[in-house]
């Protein structure tokens, strides 16, 4: 199966969001750097602190800082974070709390936020094997490449489905009202786990198959 066309960032979302929950590297790599900046902010007695102030902050804050312009690239790529921390710093204290800096925070504090998806826990269950897990991902966020995307992408002209010949392929027909899926879907996957998987399917679809049921 093709990797759904779906962007990078949304894949590095957590899944409760509707990601994968890939870890964004980009982002956790500036929140590694928060670290350094959280020591800079707070004075930490460290041999790297010390260093720092003697050679290049001489004494300044962090917040009113910028880099001399013949220091290393290291350096100035850790005074250009020390700008977008700026905004999480409010005197010396992280994000207005008590609380010490830590990487996940700053990561989580970093990253684009969405909010949750009312699917997640049908989606990421234990029940579940990870290949109907991607799948129903995939269709939830209608990235599978149903004939009316294909179509839709320049692949091919044909659109009507496959299966029953008289409606355009598309996710809410598969998953819906195509009356060959549907009808496999009740008769050969759910029906064997309607009692054992009850409560983990969502009132919508619940109602949806015994609709179909009869
Ligand atoms: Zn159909």
């Amino acid at each position: 199966m093709r990797a759904p066309n779906l962007s990078w960032d949304h894949c590095c979302t957590p899944k409760e969001e509707g990601g994968l929950g890939i870890k964004a590297l980009k982002i956790w790599n500036k929140a590694l750097v928060g670290k350094y900046i959280w020591w800079l902010a707070n004075k930490k007695d460290h041999l790297w602190v010390r260093w720092v102030n003697h050679v290049y902050m001489k004494g300044i804050h962090c917040s009113s800082y910028s880099p001399p312009l013949d220091c290393i690239w290291t350096w100035k790529k850790i005074a250009h974070t020390m700008v977008t921390f700026k905004q999480a710093y409010h005197n010396d204290q992280w994000l207005d709390t008590d609380k010490a800096y830590s990487v996940f925070d700053g990561y989580h504090w970093l990253r684009q936020k969405r909010s949750k998806v009312s699917w997640r826990h049908v989606c990421w269950n234990s029940l579940n094997v990870p290949k109907w897990s991607f799948i129903f991902w995939a269709a939830q966020l209608q990235r599978l490449l149903t004939r009316d995307r294909m179509a839709h992408m320049g692949f091919g002209q044909e659109t009507v489905c496959f299966l029953c010949n008289s409606d355009d392929e598309s996710h809410m027909h598969l998953f819906y009202s195509c009356q060959f899926s549907t009808r496999k879907i009740v008769d050969d996957v759910i029906s064997k786990f309607w009692d054992r998987k009850t409560n983990v399917i969502s009132s919508r679809d619940k109602a949806w198959i015994l609709s179909i049921k009869g």
